[in-house]
């Protein structure tokens, strides 16, 4: 089993995959390209109104789209929550009506990084690693419930952060 290339979370990182953006506009195009050219040569009746068609093709163009937007979505964000991107990306696809999209915002697992200090996989809900107890995030001393560095108390408990121990500005530590 190989580690992912990249578990480490990068805001600035497009999350959307130049690849999907261009299958995306192709798929719009040929879908237009079929409605609008390739479809009504086989009409044998009166076409519909003009703004009902559209309406109706430009629907469908930005259905088809979506569907390779998304797609190309979970192939960036599947990675960094741990989960198996080439299942994802297949049910997104195969699903219809975007079930698998529903379905992926439904089930997908808090995102994965790694410990500062000593590298295990931690997930961005834990205040503390699980095996060298490094302080991952800014919580209370007392009940242990997410802070803002910038607070002073504790919005739930009143609890004085500044009596806290342990530093509240952690990214500052590794400079
Ligand atoms: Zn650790
Ligand atoms: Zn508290």
């Amino acid at each position: 089993m190989h580690e992912p290339q990249s578990i480490a979370v990068n805001d600035d990182e497009r999350m959307i995959p130049a690849w999907s953006i261009i299958l995306a506009s192709i798929a719009f195009l040929l879908i237009e390209y079929y409605f609008w050219i390739i479809a009504p040569e086989h009409r044998h009746h009166a076409p519909p109104p003009l703004g009902f068609r559209i309406y109706f093709n430009l629907s469908w163009g930005v259905v088809v789209a979506l569907y390779f937007l998304m797609v190309g979505y979970i192939s960036k964000d599947a990675p960094r929550r741990g989960m198996s991107t080439r299942f994802w990306m297949l049910v997104c696809f195969v699903m219809p009506g975007g079930i698998g999209a529903v379905l992926y915002f439904l089930l997908r697992q808090p995102e994965v990084t790694r410990c500062p200090a000593c590298s295990t996989h931690v997930q961005s809900d834990f205040h503390f690693c699980p095996q060298c107890n490094y302080r991952l995030t800014a919580s209370c001393g007392n009940c242990y419930r997410s802070v803002r560095t910038t607070d002073i108390y504790c919005t739930r408990c009143g609890h004085s952060l500044a009596e806290d121990e342990m530093p509240r500005r952690l990214h500052v530590l590794g400079d």
